[in-house]
């Protein structure tokens, strides 16, 4: 499916300087910071640079150098946050049954407490 991006998503103005974020980690094609409204004591979002909608977008049309940073970037924060021992959980919400708030990709990397069943 062909995606239209929004560019005055929050993420978006996130990429160019205009609202602040809590930076984790930056990489070339690649930012990580901190959720506005944390639901785990770890709760990191990581987004690509690039203008990707959702995970679909990102996958169909990435370059292979922006899809190598983005998985790396993601499993650098889960090192460097040392979700590792006990677990962690990554979500990335797509679209309106996805129930997406921020039409820009983001994985969500959730650790720090018991995260439950999401499946049955
Ligand atoms: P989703 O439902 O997957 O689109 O989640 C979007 C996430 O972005 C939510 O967890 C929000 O708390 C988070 N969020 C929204 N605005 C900001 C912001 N300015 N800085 C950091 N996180 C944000």
């Amino acid at each position: 499916m062909a995606y239209s991006y929004d560019d005055q998503n929050i993420f978006a103005k996130i990429l160019r300087g205009e609202i602040p974020n809590d930076t984790v980690l930056e990489t070339e094609h690649s930012l990580a910071f901190r959720d506005i409204r944390p639901q785990a004591p770890t709760h990191v979002l990581v987004i690509p640079r690039g203008a990707y909608v959702c995970y679909d977008d990102f996958a169909q049309n990435a370059s292979d150098a922006e899809i190598l940073d983005y998985t790396r970037t993601i499993g650098k924060v889960c090192e460097m946050e040392g979700v590792a021992a006990n677990g962690f959980r990554l979500i990335s919400n797509a679209g309106a049954e996805g129930v997406q708030e921020v039409p820009h990709l983001h994985v969500h990397i959730l650790a720090g407490r018991p995260l439950g069943r999401m499946l049955e």
